[in-house]
């Protein structure tokens, strides 16, 4: 089967899935304004796939002969590594610099089964089948994949099994021949323009009482009883002038709800095993926090040629104290440039010998990109100035009314007043707006906590050799 296009997409998703938005059913996401623009995005990605430029970026030939997607092939090799960094680099360079689930990240969970074969055996043979079954179908299918990993969880002092609803977390309700019930929540972003999510266990303590919660699985969007609660969007207009990003990029999360889905063995990764539930949340960043510094490096370059293009309309792009704060977004972006090499350069092979990114470069890179961002939007911010919030719109440009004003008192010498408020538009989307709002707490919380992401690098870390050299001065032995 040939790799998907943007038409093929948009058909398959007329599928009968339950989409809620805004209190309504939506009866066709494909058109309704809110969901359209980020399918139109993603039938622009499938479409790219086409490009003879990138024929072998988003494809490879799988051992059958068949031409498949990139997007769900592991790293086995070192070029597979390199090949999924210049495969993500090209969907933002060519698709959009501020958009974040394509399918890329929400596998590489997958990847971690693909790693674990022996230790899923030692449960049930089914799981690793079942994992690999679906990493070819993926590849074949060039399915749009989302990640659900995260539940409504209730009270965050309590265990799953001591909530006072036990819905509060995704659960087996029980475990039939034909498969597993499912019953509770998770939020997903992109799930209602997506084929199928990855549902993982969230953060958790994996006693033997959480064992109904220990449940990974693959289900279709559109499998009965499964209910998409959407978020209010952040689209307000489909203005591109007005709302440049908003208009199209608006990543609609999604609370799905398990209303006791059947999920059939064959789908199942595995079922009320608390020790795997560990072990896929300790593994679970290994590959996926690739795709995340990717992204944050093409928001990062985003802010900062943002701040060029204000400042040289302001004329202030020479001033040494403009540049000082310019060069703070520069050297962020360069950083996050610099764990990305680094992590690919001092590469790790697993313990079944596929290739990983360096877990610790790559762990402090994904505390870095995620802990600064905010600050970084805080300097644009600063730079672009308070009018990035009291601009006119594109009817007050043109009106007969208020043209000759807004012409007038918007035009900086041969930057003319639609150049300033294009980028004006640009700048206030990225820093004022509420898809800006969204973006802070996505680089803050969707590669899991900050606490969660602080201990992913404390674990990956070397500690024994930062605390030799200190012994060592201080005249110590080492303690382990
Ligand atoms: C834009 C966006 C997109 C997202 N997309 C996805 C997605 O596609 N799939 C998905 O699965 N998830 C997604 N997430 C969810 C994300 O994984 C969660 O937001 C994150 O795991 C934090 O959970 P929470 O929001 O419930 O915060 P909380 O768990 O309520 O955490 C809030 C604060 O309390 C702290 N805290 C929580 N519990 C405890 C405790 N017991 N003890 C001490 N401190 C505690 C946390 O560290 C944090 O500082 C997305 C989030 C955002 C913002």
């Amino acid at each position: 089967m040939a790799l998907m296009n943007g038409d093929r997409y948009r058909e398959s998703l007329k599928d009968g899935r339950q989409v809620f938005i805004n209190g309504e059913r939506v009866d066709d996401v494909t058109t309704h304004p809110a969901i359209k623009p980020m399918v139109d995005t993603m039938a622009r990605l499938y479409d790219l796939q086409h490009d003879e430029r990138y024929k072998d970026v988003f494809g490879f030939v799988d051992e059958e002969g068949e031409l498949c997607s990139r997007v769900y092939k592991s790293p086995d090799t070192i070029d597979d590594l390199r090949n999924r960094r210049e495969m993500t680099a090209a969907i933002l360079n060519e698709v959009s610099p501020v958009i974040d689930r394509f399918g890329d990240e929400t596998v590489t969970p997958l990847f971690v089964m693909k790693d674990r074969k022996e230790l899923l055996d030692q449960y049930d043979v089914r799981y690793y089948k079942n994992a690999m079954n679906w990493l070819k179908k993926l590849q074949k299918k060039n399915w749009f994949l989302t990640s659900g990993n995260t539940d409504p969880k209730g009270d965050r002092s309590k265990q799953p099994y001591q909530q006072d609803d036990l819905d509060m977390y995704t659960r087996v309700v029980e475990e039939r021949e034909d498969g597993i019930v499912i019953r509770g929540a998770k939020f997903e972003t992109g799930a209602c323009y997506a084929h199928a999510a990855f549902v993982k266990p969230t953060v958790g303590a994996w006693v033997p009482q959480n064992a109904d919660y220990a449940v990974a699985f693959i289900v279709p969007l559109n499998a009965p009883n499964l209910r998409h609660i959407c978020r209010a969007p952040h689209y307000e207009s489909p203005n591109g002038f007005d709302k440049p990003l908003s208009s199209r990029f608006d990543e609609i999360d999604t609370l799905i709800v398990f209303d006791d889905v059947l999920i059939p063995w064959e789908n199942v990764i595995f079922s009320r095993k608390p020790e795997l539930a560990a072990l896929i949340r300790q593994d679970l960043h290994n590959w996926a926090s690739q795709g995340f510094l990717n992204r944050a490096y093409a928001k990062a370059d985003t802010l900062v040629g943002t701040a060029l293009l204000v400042t040289q309309h302001t004329g202030l792009s020479d001033v040494p104290a403009i540049r000082e704060k310019v060069s703070k977004l520069m050297g962020y972006r360069e950083a996050i440039r610099a764990f990305i090499s680094a992590s690919e350069a001092e590469h790790q092979i697993s313990a079944s010998g596929m290739v990983m990114p360096n877990l610790s470069i790559q762990n402090a890179g994904r505390v870095y990109a995620s802990s600064n961002f905010f600050d970084m939007v805080q300097i644009l911010r600063d730079l672009i100035g308070g009018t990035a919030v009291m601009q006119p719109d594109e009817a007050m440009l043109n009106s007969p009314a208020t043209s000759a004003d807004v012409k007038k008192y918007f035009r900086i010498g041969n930057v003319s007043a639609e150049e300033r408020l294009r980028a004006l538009n640009l700048a206030n989307e990225l820093t004022a707006s509420s898809f800006a709002g969204r973006m802070c707490a996505y680089a803050m919380f969707a590669e899991s906590p900050p606490m969660v992401q602080a201990m992913s690098l404390y674990n990956s870390y070397d500690r024994k050799g930062s605390l030799e050299r200190a012994a060592r001065l201080a005249g110590l032995s080492v303690q382990n």
